[in-house]
């Protein structure tokens, strides 16, 4: 039996596939954080160079990748398919679990893929510099990888209270030749603003945004980029589904059910999005959403227009979301922490093309440890989510006594989040559910905004 599924090296995808050709209703358009009008691309183009901005706002349904960036990616791509025949035999499932490793980056997520594409699009613009935000550092790593490959300047602003627990990413980002900031940080006006209200603040994700874009505002030659959320950063991560559809049709398979987790929606987007498609088609597939409990922005957030970042300098997006002053937790283990999610996630939720879940910390965690135990590779955090939605999807499997297909996006791995491990393997994770009242707190920072339509 083929248990590692290899797409041959010459079958990488060549284009990516653009479902903004395919959806019902179209995306409601970004706003203006100032004119509260849809933004053209002229508003954009202090912070991304016109390549990235064409493909944000492209409906062609199938965009070519250079070959420069195929020649960077082929450093790991394409990535193995693997059945995970160990975990399933441990749940007693008669299901078949296949992962999609995207853990074999140079970074160690599925982050790269997109990472690379941005910054070849920058450096072939005449950028100098990008800046960028990071909460767990997958991403502020992955761009610094990037950077290095296209002879650019990285810096990334991290968000505080990760900065001080995890450095390492640091460290990996500082190899690769970033530079990387604690945020908020005293570098920037709305930095040292938030400070002065706030000087013990962990930080935040949105905090961390703003700081970026405010300094690549302010130099023509710096530019800014984003590594979730965005339509051409989930664009970018399709080449995950697209390898992902043709390694199962090697074994003829398709799936039953397509399981990712989601931060601001980019390794989920990338996986599920070409199978989106197939549904939109008429083909019969679930596809499960899944995020943590402690950050509940696709079950519990409502759709509405809302800024992408703390200091309200981004554009508004139509997205499910917690309002753009929400602070994760620190008690949470894991990344997934965004307060809102990308434009094109919410609106497949709404359409009710995919489904959304939520689970805790300490459920995912022991679906990672269970992982490791059965599979070997120990996943990220973020990644134990999607996992803990597989095993209740396989044990569902059982109780139904069917044999389903389930395709799952193992996002990561967590050889750099050891210290989560620790505290979850000593007992020191509690489950945490976000209090209704804060999530009432939060949603008052929508008071006043457009509607979302
Ligand atoms: C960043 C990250 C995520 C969450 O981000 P998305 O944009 O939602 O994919 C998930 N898994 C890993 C390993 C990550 O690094």
């Amino acid at each position: 039996m083929s248990r590692r599924i290899d797409l041959p090296a010459d079958r990488m995808p060549k284009s990516w596939y653009n479902i903004l050709a395919d959806l019902p209703t179209p995306l409601a358009p970004p706003l203006h954080p100032g004119t509260m009008q849809p933004v053209g691309p002229e508003d954009l183009a202090p912070l991304f160079p016109m390549a990235l901005i064409e493909q944000e706002m492209s409906t062609q349904r199938e965009i070519p990748i250079p070959e420069e960036i195929r020649e960077k990616l082929a450093i790991w791509r394409p990535t193995p398919l693997i059945r995970a025949t160990g975990l399933e035999r441990a749940l007693g499932t008669p299901a078949r679990i296949y992962y999609k490793n995207e853990s074999v980056s140079p970074a160690g997520s599925h982050k790269p893929n997109t990472a690379v594409a941005q910054a070849y699009y920058n450096a072939k613009a005449g950028i100098k510099r990008l800046t960028t935000e990071t909460g767990a550092g997958q991403w502020g790593s992955a761009l610094s990888f990037a950077g290095a490959l296209f002879g650019l300047d990285v810096e990334v602003y991290m968000v505080r209270a990760s900065y001080d627990q995890k450095p390492y990413r640091r460290v990996m980002m500082e190899t690769w030749g970033g530079r990387c900031i604690p945020s908020p940080s005293p570098f920037t006006e709305v930095g040292r603003r938030i400070l002065e209200a706030t000087p013990d603040t962990p930080g935040s994700l949105g905090m961390a945004i703003s700081e970026a874009v405010e300094k690549a505002v302010q130099d023509s030659e710096t530019a800014y980029a984003l590594g979730s959320v965005l339509n051409h950063v989930l664009l970018h991560q399709t080449v995950m589904g697209l390898e992902a559809g043709e390694q199962l049709e090697m074994v003829g398979a398709y799936p039953d059910v397509v399981i990712g987790c989601v931060g601001g929606g980019s390794n989920f987007g990338g996986i599920a999005l070409p199978f989106v498609r197939d549904r939109i088609g008429g083909k019969r597939v679930r596809i499960v959403a899944v995020e943590p409990s402690s950050c509940p922005t696709l079950t519990r957030g409502p759709y509405a227009y809302d800024f992408g970042d703390t200091g309200k300098m981004t554009p508004l997006m139509a997205m499910h979301t917690l309002g753009h002053d929400f602070v994760p937790p620190p008690i949470h283990a894991g990344g997934l922490r965004y307060h809102g999610v990308a434009p094109i996630i919410s609106n497949l939720l709404k359409e009710q093309l995919i489904e959304a879940i939520a689970v805790d910390q300490v459920e995912a965690f022991t679906a990672g440890v269970q992982f490791a135990r059965t599979e070997g590779i120990i996943p990220a955090p973020e990644t134990t989510h999607a996992l803990a939605a597989t095993v209740r999807e396989a044990l569902a499997a059982k109780e139904a006594g069917e044999a389903r297909t389930i395709l799952v996006s193992f996002s990561g791995h967590g050889l750099v989040d050891m210290a989560s491990y620790e505290a979850f393997l000593h007992n020191k994770l509690v489950p945490y559910e976000m209090p209704e009242s804060e999530i009432v707190r939060a949603l008052k920072a929508l008071d006043g905004l457009p509607k979302a339509p």
